[in-house]
C-alpha cells in the first residue's frame, strides 16, 4: 500500500506538563460538600411521597429517606440506608450519570430549574462509612452453600457481597491482577481519584466469607462445567471483554490504539507523566469511553483533541452533560462523519481521513465528500462486545444468547441450571455502574431463594 507523507513527523511524548499539573488535572472532579453545604442541599428536598427519584434509581435507594436523616444530621443512618440497597453507594456516588437518573425525575427540576444534588449528598452519607475501616454489615449463620463468582468487577462484588451477608461460601474468580472491574481499570481517573475503587473493593470484602482468586481465567484456568460441579450456584459478571473493530484501512498502524486499554494503562500508572501522549489525537466514537479517552489524553498534554462521531449529537450516547464536559475541556467534537481509512507513514499515524455522512431514509451513507484530520494518535472507541469463548466447554451451547448477551430473567437466570448472569455481559442492559450492581444483587436474592428452598 502507498503511504501518504505528509511533512511532520508523528509527535508523541510523556511528560508535556509540568509535574504538578499532572495532579491538578487528574485530581477528583467534584470535591465533597462540606456539613454547612449539604445540610442546605439536604433542606432543599420536599421528602416527596411516591418519590420519582427513587424509581429512577436502578438500584431504588430510599433518597428522600436518606436526605431527612443527613437534613437531622444522622449520617451514619443516612450512609446505611443507602449501602443497604447499593453497598457500592460510594462509586455509584460519583460516576452514575445522575444527571439521566434520579437527578432528572427530581421534583424541584421542574420548580427551580436545578434537581437536589443527590449524588454529592449521597458522596457525602457514604464516604465516611467507607473512611472508618469498619464493615457496617454482620453476616447470618453460615448456611453450608458455595457458590462460585465469575468476574470482580461491580456486578461480581456486589453479588458477592450480597451473598456473603446471606451466609453464604463465595469464591471469586478474577482474570486481571485486581478486583474492581471497570471502576478500577475503566472509569475516568478524575471521578475515582486517589485509588478509590481500591479501597471500596477492600470495605465490601470486609464482610468477611469471600475468597478471592485474582489472575485466574475462566475459560483458561478453569471450565463453567467445573465451576457448576463444585459449587452450589454461579455467577457470571464477566463484563464485556471484546472491543469492535472499525473494519477501516489503516487500522493495524502503530499509534491507533484501543481507548479502552489506553485508559486501563493510564487506570494503573503510578505516573501520568510517564504515559506517552500524541500532540494531535484522534478519536473514534460516540460513547462515554470515546468523551473519557478525549478528556483524559487533553489533561495529558496533547494540544489538539477531536472526537468523530457519525451521526448527529442526539444520537450519541454520552449524554449532554458530558458532551459538555468534553466541550470545556477543549475537545471538538466533529458530527455526520466516519471513518474511511488511516494513513501513516514509516508505520505510524499521519492522518485519519472521513467521509461526512446523512440520513437517508434513515439509513446512514456517505455523502462521498472528505475531509483529513492530522494525527499522531488515533482512539477507537466504537463500543464493546461480549465475548463468548470463556464458555467453549460444551455450556456455550445451553447458555442462551441474545444480540451476542446472555439471555436472563427477572432474577438474572441464565438458561443453564445453576447460573445466574449480570452486568454488562447480559442482553438488554444499560451498561452503568449501577445497573451491574443492581444485577448482582438480584442474582443474589434469588441464588439465595434458590439454595434455601
Ligand atoms: C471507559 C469506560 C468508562 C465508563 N464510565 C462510566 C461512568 O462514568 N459511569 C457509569 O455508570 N458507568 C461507566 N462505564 C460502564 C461501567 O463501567 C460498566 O457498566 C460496569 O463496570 C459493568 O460492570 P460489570 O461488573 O458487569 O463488568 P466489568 O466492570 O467489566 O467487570 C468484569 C470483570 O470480569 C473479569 N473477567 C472477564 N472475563 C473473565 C474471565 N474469563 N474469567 C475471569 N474474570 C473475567 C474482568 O477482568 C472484570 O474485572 C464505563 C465503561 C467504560 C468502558
Ligand atoms: S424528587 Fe427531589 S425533592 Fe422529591 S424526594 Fe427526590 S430528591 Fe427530594
Amino acid at each position: 500500500m502507498a503511504m501518504e507523507q505528509t511533512a511532520d513527523p508523528p509527535d508523541i511524548a510523556a511528560g508535556r506538563l509540568p509535574g504538578e499539573a499532572y495532579r491538578e488535572n487528574f485530581a477528583d472532579i467534584d470535591p465533597p460538600l462540606d456539613r454547612k453545604a449539604a445540610l442546605v442541599e439536604a433542606n432543599r428536598c420536599l421528602f416527596c411521597y411516591d418519590a420519582p427519584c427513587i424509581e429512577a434509581c436502578p438500584t431504588g435507594i430510599d433518597i428522600p429517606g436518606f436526605i431527612r436523616q443527613i437534613a437531622s444530621d444522622n449520617v451514619e443512618g443516612a450512609g446505611l440506608r443507602i449501602l443497604e440497597a447499593n453497598i457500592f453507594g460510594g462509586v455509584c456516588a460519583r460516576v452514575c450519570p445522575t444527571e439521566i437518573l434520579c437527578e432528572r425525575a427530581c421534583v424541584r427540576v421542574a420548580q427551580e430549574g436545578k434537581p437536589i444534588e443527590i449524588g454529592q449528598l449521597q458522596r457525602y452519607a457514604v464516604d465516611p462509612i467507607l473512611g472508618s475501616g469498619v464493615h457496617p454489615f454482620t453476616r447470618a449463620r453460615p448456611s453450608g452453600k458455595r457458590v462460585a463468582v465469575v468476574g470482580g468487577g461491580p456486578a461480581g462484588l456486589s453479588c458477592a457481597h450480597r451473598l456473603a451477608l446471606l451466609g453464604h461460601e463465595v469464591t471469586v474468580i478474577e482474570a486481571r491482577e485486581r478486583l474492581g472491574g471497570l471502576n478500577e481499570y475503566g472509569v475516568a481517573e478524575y471521578k475515582v481519584a486517589e485509588h478509590f475503587a481500591r479501597a471500596e473493593v477492600d470495605f465490601v470484602l470486609g464482610i468477611g466469607g469471600i475468597g478471592v482468586k485474582t489472575a485466574t481465567r475462566l475459560g483458561r484456568d478453569v471450565t463453567l462445567s467445573q465451576l457448576r460441579r463444585d459449587f452450589d450456584a454461579v455467577f457470571l459478571g464477566m463484563g464485556l471483554a471484546g472491543v469492535n473493530a472499525l473494519d477501516c484501512e489503516g487500522e493495524a498502524l502503530e499509534g491507533v490504539f484501543d481507548a479502552i486499554d489506553y485508559i486501563a494503562t493510564l487506570r494503573q500508572a503510578e505516573d501520568f507523566a510517564i504515559l506517552p501522549v500524541g500532540r494531535r489525537i484522534v478519536v473514534i466514537g460516540g460513547g462515554n469511553t470515546a468523551v473519557d479517552i478525549a478528556v483524559q489524553t487533553k489533561r495529558l498534554g496533547a494540544e489538539d483533541v477531536t472526537l468523530v462521531y457519525r451521526r448527529g449529537e442526539e444520537a450519541m450516547s454520552a449524554t449532554a452533560h458530558e458532551r459538555h464536559f468534553a466541550q470545556v475541556n477543549g475537545v471538538k467534537i466533529k458530527h455526520w462523519a466516519r471513518p474511511l481509512k488511516i494513513t501513516g507513514s514509516d508505520g505510524a499515524v499521519r492522518e485519519a481521513v472521513f467521509e461526512y455522512t446523512r440520513l437517508d431514509g434513515g439509513r446512514l451513507i456517505g455523502t462521498g465528500e472528505r475531509f483529513a484530520l492530522k494525527a499522531d494518535m488515533v482512539f477507537k472507541a466504537i463500543g464493546q462486545r461480549f465475548v463468548a469463548d470463556p464458555l467453549e466447554d460444551g455450556t456455550r451451547e445451553l447458555l442462551e444468547l441474545e444480540k451476542g448477551r446472555i439471555t436472563v430473567d427477572d432474577e438474572r437466570r441464565t438458561s443453564l441450571a445453576k447460573v445466574w448472569a449480570g452486568g454488562d455481559c447480559i442482553a438488554g442492559g444499560e451498561d452503568l455502574t449501577v445497573r451491574a450492581v443492581e444485577d448482582g444483587k438480584r442474582a443474589a436474592q434469588s441464588i439465595h431463594r434458590t439454595l434455601m428452598t
